[in-house]
């Protein structure tokens, strides 16, 4: 299970066999341990509340597990007007929240054109706005964009096509995940995620959701563990297990490292430590509730939501060495969306910056990598550009936690040399050797560069 666990935490890939064993090994501490390690690595420390506002319970979808389903007759539906969504909105930016969620059920009622004048509207503010409203086509999507809304929440639940079906009547699996691909087309930080706990779910299409999140390079995904609602089908049903879901949110920080993961209140309302939990487990993201006190309990997706007291909550972050975050916290902990980020000591965007790194490559790095491409040396398997933590190193033999840097002459300056020794501490903490080599031994000594580093592989073995 360690060797699992350092090839998450080393290389963020797993394979199902893999997920499947740590999902069902005994237990998950190491796990999130590790998690943890690999949240504070890329996305640091600061936890990013996003202001959720649920302006719709009407729905047309009849989703199983959801109390807000079409079929279910004992809810009292309501629709906020724009301007109590765009009140609500202003009062959230008052308190200083930098993300607003708006989110409800599938309501046709909220045209994309009606969505796009409320979302112009809070958009006046420095804050960005998440849209979780449901399935839409291609041109809904692109008008919301073109509104100013940034970022998108859709979960997929399951990825178990056949399960999906079943939880979902009338609606189609395929659609669900064009509407997934669109999103991400379109340029908005899509989120996605899945429930645990459904009924005939198993260890193995658990596994496959999180190689579906990965697969379509999510920015955001939410966990939710099942929680039975007494108003639909599956009321006879045990909730969802709290460590499970832990597990799948948990594995999922280690193959997407730089995502944005909520604590989901689902967690909370199964166990009242399972958001600090969470965010001990891989999880930087958690969502009050700021819908008017009238509706809110009227949104009930599931039962005994959990809410969040502001004063509670931040003083629970100290305890555990997190504080709150002023930012907008774009994947990356960034305050801008996806943009380029050419600097090799930026935190996030890792894998935008290794491909632009690995496109321009000095001419050094250039004529290293064409002498060791395709474990043409000693047949030993290069990575070129590598993310490790929030650095990127220029070249890594992963077997061997071998470590390749090729400098030059800015490596010289006080600020670089303080850069580079904390770099280079934090390799070694996590276990890699790492060898230094001038841009000039290169130019002039190829021969000794590779012999110090067949010594240091053989050192390795
Ligand atoms: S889960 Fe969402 S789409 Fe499904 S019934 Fe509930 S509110 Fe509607």
């Amino acid at each position: 299970m360690n060797d699992l666990i350092n090839k998450a935490k080393t290389e963020h890939s797993l394979d199902k066999e893999e997920l499947v064993s740590l999902l069902s090994c005994e237990s998950g501490e190491q796990i999130f341990k590790a998690a943890d390690v690999i949240r504070r690595d890329y996305v640091g420390d600061e936890v990013h509340l996003r202001a959720l506002i649920e302006f719709s319970n009407i729905c047309r979808c009849d989703c199983v597990y959801c109390g807000l389903r079409f079929e279910n007759r004992d809810v009292e539906r309501y629709r906020m007007s724009a301007d109590r969504i765009i009140e609500a909105a202003f009062k959230a930016v008052d308190f200083g929240y930098k993300t607003i969620v708006l989110q409800s059920g599938e309501d046709s009622f909220f045209t994309a054109g009606y969505l796009a004048d409320i979302i112009k509207e809070i958009k006046q503010n420095d804050v960005a706005v998440t849209l979780s409203i449901g399935e839409r086509t291609f041109e809904e999507y692109k008008i919301l964009k073109a509104a100013g809304a940034d970022r998108f929440l859709l979960r997929i639940e399951t990825t178990d096509r056949r399960l999906y079906q079943k939880c979902h009547p009338g609606a189609s699996f395929e659609n669900r995940i064009r509407c997934l691909k669109d999103l991400k087309k379109l340029g908005f930080e899509t989120g996605t995620g899945c429930l645990v706990g459904l009924p005939g779910q198993t260890i193995e299409s658990l596994a496959e959701d999180i190689l579906f999140f990965k697969e379509l390079n999510a920015d955001m995904i939410g966990i939710g563990p099942l929680i039975v609602h007494p108003h639909t089908p599956l009321k006879d049903m045990q909730n969802g297990s709290l460590d499970l879901a832990l597990r799948v949110m948990a594995l999922t920080r280690l193959l997407l490292p730089d995502i944005n993961i909520p604590a989901t209140t689902a967690m909370e309302t199964l166990n009242p430590a399972g958001r600090i939990l969470a965010l001990q487990s891989g999880a930087n993201v958690v969502m009050p509730n700021l819908t008017d006190k009238d509706v809110c309990a009227k949104y009930e997706i599931y039962p005994n939501k959990s809410g969040v007291n502001y004063t509670e909550l931040s003083e629970k972050l100290r305890s555990i060495g997190r504080t709150i975050s002023h930012k907008k916290g774009y994947r990356g902990n960034t305050d801008c969306p996806l943009t380029l980020n050419p600097s090799p000591a930026g935190r996030g965007k890792h894998t935008n910056t290794a491909r632009y790194l690995r496109k321009n490559m000095t001419p050094q790095e250039l004529k290293f990598w064409n002498l060791v491409r395709n474990s043409q040396f000693e047949n030993t398997k290069f990575k070129r550009q590598y993310p490790i933590g929030k650095y990127i190193v220029d070249f890594v033999v992963i077997q061997k936690m071998l470590v390749i840097e090729l400098d030059g002459g800015g490596h010289n300056t006080p600020e670089q040399q303080k850069y580079d020794e904390e770099r280079t501490k934090y390799l070694k903490s996590r276990g890699f050797k790492i060898l230094r080599f001038w841009n000039n031994d290169i130019d002039n000594n190829i021969d000794g560069v590779f012999e110090t580093i067949s010594l240091a592989l053989r050192e390795r073995d």
